[in-house]
């Protein structure tokens, strides 16, 4: 249930009274993200067709286009992009919040999971001449390895996003043996998880915000979508996926020194 509580001040009779008002809002609510679905979904197909016009007239298939036009190009490339990807993302959250979303868990080499992840972004980071480093670790995962890519790539991404030219970015995992539990007497010390680092010196985030932009929608600063390209939804799916793995996914920062986002996913019973 969705309650929303309101207090009002009120004269009853020349006598100040505090009304407190509890609305239930549930229904309002479930019809305003059904709304936002549909609506998401009727716009990726429009959305997508632009996108393919567009890359029709950046391929010179129809002519060559002057600098002026490859810059009006260049523009709406990049916006459509945008808009494809809050599109895609909403509907992500969507189909997570209704259980439509199922992951398909298998048998994944957790190496390969930080390798192919790296992989996917080496591009970006070329581009902002960010350094990406890897030390993966051998380990055999339970999981959804289209999911999980799904996570890392986005906390890459955000990790290069964040980063200035020359700066480095790591991506490392590390078996750990248990979460906070100490093992019994005798039980033998096997590793329960797998804790996946992925660390910027970017511009870090403030404390204040460290939970915060977990949630949907939510970015450190306001020009952040416009300047950075991104919807705020991002970390909102990556926590969703964390948890349907039974795992937790955190950060630690230090304004101007960085920042480093933590993703613990259990292993399988050897
Ligand atoms: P998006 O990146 O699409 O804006 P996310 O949900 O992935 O959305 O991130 C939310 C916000 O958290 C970002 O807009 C940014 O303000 C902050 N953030 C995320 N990762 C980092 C990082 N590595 N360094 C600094 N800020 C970050």
């Amino acid at each position: 249930k969705t309650v929303l509580i309101s207090l009002e001040l009120i004269d009853l009779a020349g006598v100040p009274c505090a009304l407190l008002i509890a609305n239930d809002i549930t229904e309002r609510k479930r019809l305003e993200n059904e709304f936002i679905s549909l609506v998401s979904h009727e716009l990726r197909t429009p959305l997508t067709s632009t996108m393919g016009a567009l890359d029709l007239l950046g391929s010179e298939q129809l002519g060559t286009l002057n600098e002026q036009g490859q810059k009006v190009l260049s523009i709406a490339t990049t916006n459509t992009e945008r808009l494809i990807r809050l599109v895609n993302d909403i509907l992500d959250l969507e189909r997570m919040k209704s259980g439509k979303i199922f992951t398909r868990k298998m048998k994944y080499n957790a190496a390969d999971l930080l390798t192919t992840a790296t992989e996917a972004m080496q591009a970006m980071a070329d581009q902002l001449q960010v350094k990406l480093i890897i030390n993966p670790v051998e380990v055999e995962l339970w999981a959804d390895p289209d999911r999980l890519l799904q996570t890392l790539t986005n906390l890459l991404s955000n990790a290069i996003k964040f980063s200035e030219p020359g700066d480095t970015v790591y991506i490392s995992a590390t078996l750990s043996e248990s979460q906070g539990v100490e093992p019994k007497e005798n039980e033998p010390l096997l590793p329960k998880y797998l804790l996946i680092t992925i660390k910027d010196q970017g511009r870090g985030i403030p404390e204040d915000k460290l939970q915060i932009i977990f949630e949907r929608f939510q970015q450190v600063d306001a020009s952040d979508s416009r300047n950075k390209g991104g919807t705020g939804l991002g970390l909102a799916i990556c926590r969703d996926i964390i948890q349907q793995h039974d795992g937790k996914i955190w950060v630690q920062s230090t304004l101007g020194e960085g920042s480093t986002f933590y993703v613990l996913l259990p292993l399988p019973v050897q």
